[in-house]
């Protein structure tokens, strides 16, 4: 089966594009002839990823102003997108610190973002979708730290385990309207806001511990990618697939 086939003329709307991920699934998508929609609370950091995605094949792109914990933005998002079929819950941030240096206004960004933004998003495309009559598929963007823990990210591990908790109850309550919801938990995978410290000794060491001895590639979550947001798991809801070559099941 090709997880390609069957995206040309689909409308995927992916959250947080403007850098990392997010963009990279833009790219992916629109390399399948998708019709895109990028959203980011910044739109001039957007401007050359339209312009890039359309050369790479995507009939239609739209670029549009996106807070995903503010739902004033987020309806307006999706106002301007118009109808979508696919939601790439992507946005996400991390406090970087130990819980006893987080603040609480960290704290509420970082579950707004995460978490809140998700909810947002998915509970307004699904309502779209219902009242439509046709059904949709939301892919969230989880993690690894959603199952197991680490030193410095306690709110964003919790945010993450929260989202998928959530992919599995909407998947559960939104099955009955055709609308399908799981989740991608990627390992480490090398983006521009990683790259430093995976140059220091305690990043050299944590890519030991991956049984895999290596850093994931955001092309190594394609497969995964294209598999939950296409028709190839047409019978999946609520799960969430890890991809982290191997790193949540190394040795305790
Ligand atoms: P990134 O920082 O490059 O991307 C996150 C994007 O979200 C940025 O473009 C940022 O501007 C955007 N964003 C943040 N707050 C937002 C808001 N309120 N509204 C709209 N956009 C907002 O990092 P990334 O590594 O590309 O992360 C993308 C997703 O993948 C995140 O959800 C992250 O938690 C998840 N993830 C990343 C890794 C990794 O190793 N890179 C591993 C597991 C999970």
């Amino acid at each position: 089966m090709d997880l390609a086939a069957g995206f040309a003329g689909r409308h995927v709307l992916v959250t947080g594009a403007s850098s990392g991920l997010g963009e990279h699934f833009a790219r992916l998508v629109a390399r399948c002839r998708a019709r895109v929609t990028i959203g980011a609370r910044r739109l001039d950091r957007l401007e050359a990823l339209a312009a890039d995605l359309a050369e790479l094949g995507a009939p239609e792109v739209r670029a549009v102003e996106l807070d995903v914990a503010n739902p004033a933005s987020v309806e307006a998002a999706l106002a301007a997108a118009g109808p979508i079929d696919v939601l790439v819950n992507n946005a996400g941030i991390s406090e970087g610190r130990p819980a006893l240096d987080v603040t609480v206004d960290l704290y509420d960004a970082v579950v707004d973002t995460n978490l809140r933004g998700v909810w947002l998003l998915s509970t307004a495309a699904a309502r779209a979708w219902r009242e439509a009559g046709q059904g949709g598929v939301i892919v969230n963007i989880a993690s690894i730290l959603a199952f197991r823990v680490a030193g410095a990210v306690p709110v964003y591990a919790a945010s993450k385990a929260a989202v998928a908790q959530l992919t599995a109850a909407l998947g559960l309550e939104w099955a009955r309207y055709g609308i399908r919801v799981n989740a991608l938990a990627p390992g480490y995978i090398a983006t521009d806001i990683n790259s430093t410290f995976f140059e220091t000794d305690a990043g050299q060491a944590m890519i030991k511990r991956i049984p895999m001895r290596r850093l994931g590639q955001p092309s190594d979550l394609d497969g995964a990618f294209l598999l939950l947001a296409g028709d190839a798991s047409a019978w999946m809801t609520g799960t969430c697939i890890a991809v982290d070559g191997g790193h949540l099941v190394s040795s305790l």
